[in-house]
């Protein structure tokens, strides 16, 4: 058993972040890194938006400057991914790979979000052969090669835009008859000769022979004008939202429809997940910061805003204990 008095579980921007404060305010945190390390924003190609990098970053890099900064403060960083929690009790208990046990004053719940896939079987069917939820990590593999991208947002955008530069051509399969991206990514994907846009289809099914050869779309699915297309493509890529990482801590922590994190007003603390009196009761000890708590903005400045915020409010916490 390791006891310790803040826990970090995540490997992010609010993780890394909160792991600063957290070593500042002397309280030795231990950073379990999770399945992804550096969580989400590697998986994206450059970050542009991140105050201090005037030329932008590559995503590997900024991520590596945070658990340096991390690590300089007295982060004790565990590979592993966390199985189990127990905050019922307090200290709060946390198993890495089932096994370590950890026992934490406080615990700051920084798990992100992943991917979503859009549910049809010959995505599953095709997974690793086609199939792909990270452009910069697999579009290297469809140099000169035909792909789409699924989704019109920003993600899908900033994909598509990358993987115009590797490949042939790449479809946007969009199911609105518009983008919902910001106006700059939505220019960069309209005036990118390589990229297609396919407005108002959705996907019916991928086709191939042991890998990604094709895709059925509808286009206008229940309308008269509706219509079957086949595109011929070599990769899928799925860019249409995220889930947040939160189901293991269901039982103890109160989390809205879609899985986010509730946290106390403008604060980090969690509530409990049972109501009691019909009233929500703080669960004192857990933080949750970045995006497993937050539907509404979903970026890296604000992820590490909240890491900030959590690691004060769990030092102010552990104080009072
Ligand atoms: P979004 O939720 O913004 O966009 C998801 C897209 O996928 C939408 O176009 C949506 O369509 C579509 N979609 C969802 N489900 C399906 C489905 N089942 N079938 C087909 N299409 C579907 O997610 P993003 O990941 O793009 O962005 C998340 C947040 O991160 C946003 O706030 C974004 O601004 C931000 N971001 C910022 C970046 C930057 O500033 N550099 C880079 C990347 C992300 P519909 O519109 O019809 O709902």
């Amino acid at each position: 058993m390791n006891k310790v008095k803040c826990l970090i579980i995540g490997s992010g921007p609010a993780g890394y972040t909160a792991a600063i404060y957290a070593g500042r305010a002397n309280l030795a945190p231990v950073l379990i890194e999770g399945p992804q390390l550096g969580g989400q924003l590697t998986t994206t190609t450059e970050v542009e938006n991140f105050p201090g990098y005037p030329d932008g970053v590559d995503p590997f890099t900024m991520m590596d400057d945070m658990r340096r900064q991390a690590e300089r403060f007295g982060t004790t960083f565990v590979s592993g991914i966390v199985t189990k929690v127990d905050f019922s009790v307090s200290p709060k208990k946390v198993w890495v790979e089932d096994t370590d046990l950890y026992e934490a004053d406080a615990v700051i719940i920084a798990t992100g979000a992943s991917a979503k896939y859009l549910g049809i079987e010959s995505e599953r069917t095709y997974k690793g052969r086609g199939v792909s939820a990270c452009a910069t990590c697999d579009g290297f593999f469809y140099r000169k090669k035909t792909v789409a991208v699924v989704g019109g947002g920003d993600t899908a955008c900033e994909e598509a835009n990358y993987l115009a530069g590797l490949c042939e051509k790449v479809y946007m399969i969009v199911r609105k008859p518009f983008l919902r991206a910001s106006e700059i990514m939505q220019q960069r994907v309209l005036n990118n000769p390589k990229i297609e846009v396919l407005f108002e289809h959705n996907t019916l099914q991928l086709t191939g022979d042991g890998k990604v050869q094709g895709a059925d779309l509808i286009y206008r699915k229940g309308e008269p004008d509706e219509a079957m297309k086949h595109i011929d493509i070599d990769g899928f890529f799925l860019a249409i939202g995220h889930h947040p990482n939160t189901e293991l801590f269901k039982d103890y922590i109160a989390r809205d429809a879609e899985g986010y994190i509730i946290t106390e007003g403008n604060s980090t603390q969690c509530y409990k997940s049972q109501m009691s009196n019909d009233k929500c009761q703080i669960l004192p000890g857990i933080f949750a910061a970045g995006d497993c708590a937050d539907p509404h903005y979903r970026q890296a400045i604000v992820a590490a805003g909240s890491g900030a915020k959590a690691a004060i409010e769990a030092d102010k916490y552990i104080k009072s204990l």
